[in-house]
């Protein structure tokens, strides 16, 4: 019997980077009839381009096209982000209230904007806080174990090289042009560099690697585990 389609979470540092970086997994998701929530820690306030405002605009639209809601919480502030106890509880605390079956965030990689790498840290270790029972400032909600982590990388160089990823398979048009759609509402980002086409590009190769047109990568955090091995019955090496 399939399990049923619990809520996914997704965590990003800034108002583009779900988008940019799995926008394509949550169309898909969300197509699946799966209901997908965004919590985006900072408005974008340190970025070059666009004001905080016009990005809450941009994110809220963007989610829209992809079929989720989101909330903006403020942690400690664009390019000021900290790993502390405090964040992780509270990053728990929006775990146990959405009680997801999938959470996604950033990679760990150093190698990229230090909020997401340390978001990615944070909602792991929030990931694991949400499951122990005794935390007094969580006491408010019943813990939670989420099913899966899986990291997203918002740029080629957050791309974990040590483990292999799974790929999602996001060829289908609808999928594609909601992805676009959002990755497009991301107006006041795109004036410096066309982030559509290099995350495309990115799709586009990593669906070479698995005989499809458009794939997305994701990093699991722990084992996967499967009832048995029916669903691994797709390849990646099929030529
Ligand atoms: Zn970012």
């Amino acid at each position: 019997m399939p399990l049923p389609l619990l809520p996914l979470l997704a965590f990003g540092a800034h108002p583009d980077d779900i988008e940019f970086g799995a926008g394509g997994v949550i169309a898909r998701e969300t197509r699946a009839g799966r209901r997908v929530h965004f919590v985006v820690c900072s408005r974008g306030e340190a970025g070059s381009n666009g004001t905080p405002r016009q990005r809450t605009v941009e994110a809220k639209r963007a989610a829209k096209l992809l079929g989720a809601t989101i909330e903006f919480i403020a942690l400690d502030g664009d390019a000021h982000l900290e790993v502390k106890a405090k964040h992780a509880i509270k990053l728990a605390g929006i775990i146990r209230r959405v009680r997801p079956g999938i959470v996604l965030a950033p990679t760990v990689e150093l190698n990229q904007h230090p909020d997401h790498y340390k978001l990615g840290q944070l909602v792991r270790d929030a990931t694991r806080l949400a499951r122990y029972g005794g935390l007094k400032e969580l006491k408010a909600r019943h813990a939670h174990a989420t099913g899966q982590l899986l990291f997203y990388a918002v740029s080629p160089d957050a791309e974990p090289r040590a483990i292999q990823p799974v790929l999602i398979d996001v060829s289908t048009t609808d999928v594609l042009a909601a992805w676009t759609g959002a990755m497009q509402a991301h107006a006041s980002q795109l004036r410096t560099r066309n982030y559509p086409a290099l995350q495309l590009a990115r799709a586009s190769v990593n669906g070479s690697r698995c005989g499809s047109p458009a794939a997305i990568a994701l990093w699991p955090n722990d084992p996967l585990v499967f009832d048995s091995l029916a669903p691994l019955a797709r390849a990646a090496r099929s030529f």
